[in-house]
């Protein structure tokens, strides 16, 4: 991929130092009310000791929060999804009046390290990126590109870019209105909330595939990276993610689209670079 490192993006969020520390610190502070707080002085200066620091984890003193110097590895890291994430926002800035008739407003994008609040609840690194349409935010743990290369055997930029690409796709579809409606079939037809899902998914992808469109366009990526992006598409399927997980595949609980079905509809979005060829609700019911 041609890109060049150029500083980090407004639209980041670096969080990465706070919260995944111990004590309460994976939780959040608890929350006193006013009159724990009075007991709690009073017991201080009875002990002579701080006896707030026994209930918030240590006091910053003696337990820092955990921020691990940033490596120049990590910096170029975060250089690059702010690249990627300016480029994709930039393009459908561009594309969603376009095609959609919709003004596009800008997303954040978390970086975190551990675990996280969000407005969708806390979430574990584990849990991969997400998008979480109450904040509108793309949450990220930069381990994940790890993950990625060792684990889902899709190494290469253009991965990790498509990743971006494709949470950045969730809020496109929030502006759009399709969030919210799927939202509401969902809760008024539960049988139908796993297709639904699927559906969601896999547009996500064929709205990555719009922007990869545009990236190949402007020379910013070639045949190459547009396998890596597919073989990312793949590696994340639901079927293959089950399969190290447990050793077998049951397609009834697929939330995601097999790989073949992520890698089609992102080639759908790649070939036409038009939304109109995203209806993956269509075919998936
Ligand atoms: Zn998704």
């Amino acid at each position: 991929m041609e890109w060049k490192p150029g500083g980090v993006s407004d639209d980041v969020e670096d969080r990465r130092d706070s919260g995944g520390g111990g004590g309460f610190g994976g939780m959040g502070a608890p929350h006193f009310g006013i009159g724990g707080i009075l007991v709690l002085l009073v017991l201080s200066l009875v002990f002579h000791r701080n006896l707030f620091t026994l209930f918030s984890g240590g006091s910053t003193a003696d337990r820092p929060a955990y921020s691990a110097p940033e490596t120049a590895a990590e910096s170029t890291e975060v250089q690059f999804v702010s690249f990627v994430l300016d480029d994709v926002q930039g393009t459908w800035q561009n594309l969603l009046p376009a095609q959609g008739s919709k003004q596009y407003r800008h997303a954040k994008l978390v970086l975190f390290r551990d675990s996280i609040d969000s407005a969708c609840g806390q979430a574990e690194s584990s849990t991969g990126p997400f998008y979480c349409p109450g904040d509108e935010k793309v949450y990220l743990d930069l381990g994940f590109f790890d993950e990625l290369k060792s684990r889902f055997g899709a190494p290469g930029e253009f991965a990790q870019a498509y990743v971006i690409a494709h949470e950045i796709g969730h809020h496109v579809q929030k502006l759009l209105g399709i969030e919210g409606k799927v939202q509401r079939l969902r809760e008024s037809n539960p049988a139908q909330a796993n297709p639904l899902s699927v559906g969601l998914e896999l547009q996500a992808d064929c709205f990555a595939g719009v922007w990869a469109k545009t990236t190949e366009q402007r020379k910013i990526i070639d045949e190459n990276d547009v396998e890596a992006g597919l073989r990312a598409a793949a590696a994340v399927g639901d079927d293959r993610l089950q399969k190290m997980a447990t050793g077998h595949v049951s397609p009834e609980n697929f939330t995601h689209g097999s790989s073949a079905q992520r890698t089609r509809w992102f080639q759908a979005g790649l070939n036409s670079g038009e939304i109109s060829a995203c209806n993956t609700f269509a075919s998936a019911q």
